[in-house]
């Protein structure tokens, strides 16, 4: 078991696939693309949250490109919590109880999602020129497909209409993937696509397009590639409202419906149907995702409101 990466270029073209033991106790797998020729290392993780499963699928078949294809290197975590992975949770690492995707840039001597962070941000995240970090919705989220990308990066939005997806999301905000990878200079870009557990071809082929597209904006693969479906993704803030009480969550929109400000979202109602909170839009704008759990804690999120940003054309 390895406890550090190996050299990500060698000079050989080369496939090497195998398990890393970062942390005590912890095995991640990896996989290395070298290509023949220099050029950008991209790398790609999957499996945060580690039952978002079309794009951990989407990274397990990255694992398999050719390098004889590709200029640079790929550096592929399909699975970073495994255990997530094993225990079929939902948003946290087992060890924890902790959501990796709050925790960075994480803790030298910090719980086990804390000290992942804290590795990914100091030995993993200085070795790439672009990162992705494919997600979902959870097992009980649905959503319509979207990009995230550091509010302010230029280069992660030119990321985002790279890859594709009709809705890109500016998003701030501390503790995420991106945000970390952000401040280090790499340019960041987080794809949702899918959700409730749901992979299929379909899912999985519009995040592996998306990943092709962005390797191609990049210089490692050259064309031709399925072009992007528009020139340029919606791009919008969204704003979040949490549940104010745990009880039974009654959405009234569906995802991708528009709705107006002050309109009902939904309800949180107990057992007998009494109503305990009524949630109401804030914004103009449209349903990027929704929890679909019937069952809600207080605290967690609702729903997703996209809003158009105002073109400063
Ligand atoms: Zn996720």
């Amino acid at each position: 078991m390895m406890k550090a990466l190996p050299a990500l270029r060698t000079g050989q073209p080369r496939v090497e696939h195998g398990y890393l033991n970062p942390i005590e106790g912890v095995e991640i797998p990896f996989g290395i693309i070298e290509g023949a020729k220099p050029g950008p290392c991209l790398l790609i993780t999957a499996g945060v949250h580690g039952s978002e499963y079309c794009s951990i699928e989407a990274a397990i078949r990255m694992l398999r490109m050719d390098p004889g294809r590709i200029k640079g290197t790929l550096l592929i975590f399909p699975i970073l919590n495994v255990q997530g992975f094993l225990k079929r949770s939902i948003y946290v690492m087992p060890e924890d109880g902790k959501n990796l995707n709050r925790m960075f840039p994480g803790r030298p001597d910090g719980t086990v999602s804390e000290k992942l962070a804290h590795w990914l941000v100091t030995s993993v995240y200085p070795l790439a020129d672009a990162y992705l970090d494919l997600h979902g919705g959870d097992l009980d989220e649905s959503l319509a497909p979207f990009t995230l990308f550091p509010n302010g990066c230029e280069k992660s939005k030119a990321l985002a209409t790279a890859f594709g997806l009709p809705v890109a999301v500016a998003a701030g905000g501390e503790g995420y993937t991106i945000n970390a990878a952000y401040k280090l200079g790499v340019p960041s870009l987080l794809p949702e696509v899918s959700g409730n557990g749901l992979w299929s071809e379909e899912t999985v082929g519009r995040m592996l397009a998306g990943i092709e597209r962005v390797m191609h904006h990049l210089g490692i693969i050259s064309g031709p590639i399925e072009p992007a479906p528009q020139a340029d993704p919606a791009f919008v803030t969204m704003w979040v409202p949490s549940a104010p009480v745990s009880g039974l969550w009654y959405a009234s929109k569906e995802v991708s419906e528009p709705v107006a400000a002050g309109e009902i979202l939904g309800e949180i109602r107990d057992v007998f149907g009494t109503a305990l909170a009524t949630i109401r839009s804030e914004k103009d704008g449209f349903i990027l995702y929704r929890l679909t759990s019937l069952s809600v804690n207080q605290g967690e999120a609702l729903i997703g409101v996209g809003t158009p940003l105002v073109s400063e054309g």
